[in-house]
């Protein structure tokens, strides 16, 4: 879940959008991408894997982009590993739809069957390139607004989302939409801005409108107008900001801690998202199928740190649901104790960073002694 900035005004967008997602870095990613519109042309679609440097040398920190509107976003892989191709924006085809989007999509792969058997192809690993066709193929499909388009669309979506879409026929407009992922906006003086987090916007305006889950927005110059699911216009309250730019980053809580500790459910809800199929836990897209998880009888939870302690949690929890005996062990020892390990066995190795050496070690033990294995990390393509 990262970064997602938007512009539409009179002023250049790429050096407003590239600003908006470095007051996000701070909340992690792999890879950042921009894509300007400059009144109708073609839009300028820049991408890279790395850091938002990268980006910022590439566009002459955006002044080699030309245009008054555009979409950013930082990305954490959440389906697919970090590279150039699967950065947003990811666009149609024919550039038809742009969008850039946080979260998970559920049924992408249900969806990206459907959208191949109409004659759509698939450059990245993303689920997010599979929601922009859909919208694509709903919006040539009844011939309607962008606002019919997406709503189309969201109904057959399920999870997680926050997308800016742009629209070919519709130069200098952004269309958002969001469930379950934040999204704010700002209008001042002639221009809208959009960000997934208030500290991107905060240096232009303190006066924000939040879109509800389920809802829509289309910004235009220095104008935002909402929509419900049937795309009715409805209207929203403006709020003000009370936060300095150190507190917006932390949501306004006191520290860091204190803001992950509220953020738990959500980044267990989104965990679990990941192995949901048809509203089933399904281990398939992991390598381990049902027989697989039917014949094991003991769990080890592996782990260092500040994951061994979520382990602890995970124990008591597993073995509440299920007849399964539980234990939890620190990598650091576990790799060198004589343990017999039983073949019926499930390792579940836990790290945020996906490298942690003792817990990496301990995966590959596993793997010799023919242990089934579930890793569960933080970062897409990890070791
Ligand atoms: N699921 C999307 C992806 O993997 C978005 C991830 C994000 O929120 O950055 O590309």
């Amino acid at each position: 879940m990262c970064g997602i900035v938007g512009f539409t005004g009179n002023n250049e967008a790429a050096p407003i959008l590239l600003d908006g997602l470095s007051k996000l870095e701070y909340r992690g990613y792999d890879s950042a991408g921009i894509a300007v519109r400059n009144g109708d042309a073609e839009p300028e679609i820049v991408k890279a894997k790395g850091k938002l440097k990268v980006l910022k040398e590439m566009t002459n920190d955006g002044k080699a982009v030309k245009g008054a509107c555009g979409i950013g976003h930082t990305r954490w892989a959440t389906h697919g590993e970090p590279s150039t191709v699967n950065a947003h924006p990811h666009c149609s085809d024919d550039e038809n739809v742009i969008a850039v989007h946080n979260g998970i999509i559920e049924n992408y792969q249900e969806l990206r069957e459907k959208l191949i058997k109409k004659g759509y192809t698939f450059k990245s690993e993303t689920d997010t390139e599979v929601a922009v066709k859909l919208i694509d193929y709903y919006y040539k499909k009844y011939l309607g607004t962008p606002v019919d388009a997406l709503n189309h669309a969201l109904v057959r979506i399920r999870g997680s989302y926050a997308l800016a879409v742009m629209f070919k026929d519709y130069p200098g407009e952004i269309y958002a939409a969001r469930k379950d992922s934040p999204m704010i906006i700002g209008v001042t003086g002639g221009e809208s801005y959009l960000a997934s987090d208030v500290p991107a916007i905060l240096k232009y305006t303190r006066n924000v409108y939040y879109i509800g889950n389920m809802e829509l927005a289309k910004l235009t110059k220095g104008a935002v107008a909402f929509y419900n699911l049937d795309g009715e216009e409805i209207q929203k309250e403006m709020k003000t900001i009370e936060w300095d730019a150190e507190a917006a980053e932390k949501s306004g809580y006191e520290h860091f801690m204190l803001k992950e500790i509220h953020e738990q459910p959500k980044v267990i809800k989104d965990t679990i998202n990941s192995v949901l199929a048809d509203g089933n836990i399904s281990f398939e897209s992991v390598g381990l199928s049902d027989e697989d998880m039917k014949n094991i009888q003991q769990v080890y939870i592996v782990a260092c740190g500040s994951a061994y302690h979520v382990g602890m949690v995970a124990q008591y929890v597993i073995e509440e649901l299920t007849s399964l005996s539980v234990r939890v062990e620190l990598a650091s020892e576990f790799r060198y104790r004589q343990m017999k390990l039983a073949k019926n066995s499930l390792a579940i190795i836990i790290s945020q960073s996906g490298e942690t050496a003792d817990s990496l070690a301990a995966l590959r033990l596993c793997k010799e002694k023919g242990v089934k294995t579930l890793g569960i990390v933080n970062v897409v393509g990890s070791s």
